[in-house]
């Protein structure tokens, strides 16, 4: 296994770039440390499989360089780097066996038979393949096919990575979750550095310690769920991860904070001195739906809000508030009192979150 690292890397598919939006990967850098069980979190067309493409070497990076420990490997044919590569849909051969489907990555690299047996055995079992080892490809379900090719991906342990495209797209929801477990359970045994692209929010979480958040080209956050929970560097990590979003807010810059319609919210010296110094007017203010506070009563911190509407999920209601003319949503405990046409809110200032062109700015950014 090896550490991946991207410098400044760029891609763009047109041979004439005229600018930024002709580019799938805005300039960036990027480490994937060794033995890291990491998803690749963005939605559809952000660059996920172009940046998979570029270190795997089925696509050759218009600038930068991929480095394998250290060593660039952009000259490097995918079959050299050593990499193993789930795609979205089976690849695999029909006409042969699931055994022999699953032994070809072993067989080219030449392993003796013996060891491939333990290790065909071996894998089969972990996925549920067993029963079907023996059959020719073809005649299998469309879920063993996609089965047969995670297999193929993971029966190396000898390989530098091994990267999965949204390998679950075509399984069973309730596959889908068992395969995930069986992924990660793969991952603890042999530690193999595993990067693992998906658009949804859930299918990262479970899978990754670490998950980098991609939007338009470029990683805009790389943490653990909890981290980009709590403290989204990008007001797309907030909108993307958490069910619903972040709330986002635009503000004005007022002294001692900023302000949105009849609401100032003050802040402190450091990020108001940090609004001035970089003079955009690009300001939001977000705060995820489970800080914000809702009561039925007003006090000196609260913002009275209509309730526009309650969705009861079991365990816990959404609340959609009007604050002025913009839409907050809120979340509460299932026996809290929602009956009533308007409530009160407050926003704990430890999860008001300041962004300054999209980016966050952290109460101790100097
Ligand atoms: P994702 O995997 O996150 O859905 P992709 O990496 O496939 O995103 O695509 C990123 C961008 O590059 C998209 O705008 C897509 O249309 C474009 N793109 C992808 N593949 C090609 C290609 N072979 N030729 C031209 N444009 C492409
Ligand atoms: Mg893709």
């Amino acid at each position: 296994m090896a550490e991946i690292q991207l410098k400044s890397l760029a891609h763009s598919y047109s041979k004439n770039p005229a600018g930024p939006e002709d580019y799938a990967i805005r300039q960036m850098s990027h480490v994937w440390h060794k033995g890291g069980a990491y998803a690749l979190l963005g939605p559809s067309g952000c660059g996920k499989s172009t940046m998979l493409n570029i270190i795997s070497g089925l696509l050759a990076p218009s600038e930068g360089d991929v480095l394998f420990d250290n060593v660039r490997v952009n000259e490097l044919s995918p079959k050299d780097r050593n990499i193993a590569q789930v795609f979205q849909f089976p690849v695999i051969y029909d006409s042969m066996t699931v055994y022999d489907n699953l032994a070809f990555p072993l067989r080219n690299a030449g392993q003796p038979k013996a060891k491939i047996k333990v290790k065909v055995e071996e894998i089969a079992a972990i996925l549920e393949l067993e029963p079907v080892l023996h059959k020719k490809a073809k005649g299998l379900t469309a879920d063993e096919k996609q089965k047969v090719s995670m297999g193929r991906g993971l029966v190396r342990d000898d390989v530098s990575a091994i990267l999965f495209d949204e390998p679950l797209t075509v399984i069973d929801p309730q596959l889908k979750w068992k395969l995930r477990r069986k992924l990660k359970q793969i991952h603890e045994q042999f530690n193999i550095t595993m990067v693992y692209v998906t658009h949804d929010q859930l299918e990262a979480s479970t899978f990754a310690d670490k998950i980098a958040v991609m939007y338009g080209g470029q990683i805009v956050q790389f943490g653990t769920p909890r981290e980009l929970f709590e403290s989204p560097n990008h007001t797309f990590v907030g909108y993307f991860i958490g069910s619903p979003g972040m709330n986002l807010v635009e503000v004005s810059r007022e002294d001692g904070g900023v302000r949105f319609d009849d609401t100032f919210v003050p802040l402190s010296e450091t990020l108001c001195d940090h609004i001035e110094r970089v003079g955009s007017s690009n300001l939001k203010l977000g705060i995820r739906p489970e800080f914000i506070q809702v009561t039925d009563h007003a006090s000196d911190d609260t913002h009275e809000c209509a309730v526009r509407d309650v969705e009861d999920l079991g365990t816990y209601k959404i609340v959609t508030l009007m604050l002025g003319d913009r839409v907050i949503k809120a979340r509460v405990s299932e026996d809290q009192d929602t009956e009533a046409a308007t409530l009160h809110v407050a926003f704990p200032r430890q999860w008001l979150k300041l962004y300054i062109d999209e980016y966050l700015v952290e109460e101790q950014a100097e």
